[in-house]
């Protein structure tokens, strides 16, 4: 029998960062070495869909290079991490008795927001992954996505959400990775920390109306949902613990964190 697994929020930054040695890449290492969790459920900002919510169903993942402009390193690396054919089931079964239209993908690989910070944590490829996609709904239905995800905790399976607390792309400080983080940033991510230590789940989902500069941080919002993910995937009882903090490139807020009781 499995340990339960957390619910674990992940900032994922820049795809440079599967080529990067920092303090966040060490953190997520860290993550790894800490937790062996049976599989993993992941959410990413990258595969958002307008109808239903798709569930990847291949026995072994292709990777999908969604990104331009970078290093053709990059474009190379390989995560040959096993899907779970029959989770995916699970998961579809669990998403349709809470009232998702949910459907089985059997070709679709992992995006870079989910094979990036998985492959930092647990390099070997060893845990077996299925994604989800990300339905494009306001977070409360985001967070019911993960509360059908919940149960499968305790089987083992972390629930995880791939995508930023701040994501402001247009304000990018793209030749400084540590960058200090504009003030508004750092504003918005701080709010966001205060109510998740405080147990307010309600009003981080209604933080477009209570957060301070809340448009900036998040312009579009598909970094910041699968935050709503997670935190659906946790209970009352669980608070945030920290994996890393802070910003890159001045406007990329890496707060990542795992949802658990406290030990
Ligand atoms: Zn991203």
């Amino acid at each position: 029998m499995s340990a339960r697994a957390p619910s674990v929020f992940i900032s994922h930054g820049s795809p440079t960062e599967a080529l990067e040695k920092d303090g966040y890449t060490a953190a997520l290492g860290e993550l790894g070495k800490r937790i062996s969790p049976s599989a993993v459920v992941v959410v990413s900002a990258h595969w958002t869909t307008a109808r239903g919510v798709g569930v990847t169903a291949a026995a072994r993942h292709r990777l999908i290079y969604d990104f331009g402009g970078f290093p053709s390193e990059l474009y190379r690396l390989e995560y040959p991490a096993p899907g779970d054919p029959r989770l995916a089931e699970a998961v579809a079964g669990r998403l349709v008795r809470a009232g998702f239209t949910a459907y089985l993908e059997p070709v679709r690989g992992l995006d870079h927001g989910a094979w990036i910070p998985l492959r930092l944590a647990w390099p070997k490829a060893d845990v077996p992954v299925v994604q989800v996609s990300l339905p494009e709904a306001p977070p409360e239905e985001l967070f019911l996505l993960g509360r059908a995800l919940e149960p499968l905790r305790d089987e083992g399976v972390l629930v995880l959400g791939s995508g930023g607390i701040v994501h402001n792309l247009m304000l990018l400080q793209w030749n400084d990775h540590d960058a200090p983080p504009h003030a508004w940033a750092a504003e918005f991510d701080a709010w966001v920390a205060e109510h998740l230590a405080r147990g307010d789940v309600e009003s981080v989902l209604d933080y477009r109306d209570r957060a301070p500069h809340a448009v900036r941080a998040a312009p579009t919002t598909e970094h910041l949902d699968p935050l709503f993910v997670a935190l659906g995937a946790g209970t009352e009882k669980e608070r945030p613990f920290s994996i890393f903090e802070g910003f890159h490139y001045g406007s990329l807020g890496m707060r990542s964190f795992e949802l658990r009781e406290a030990a």
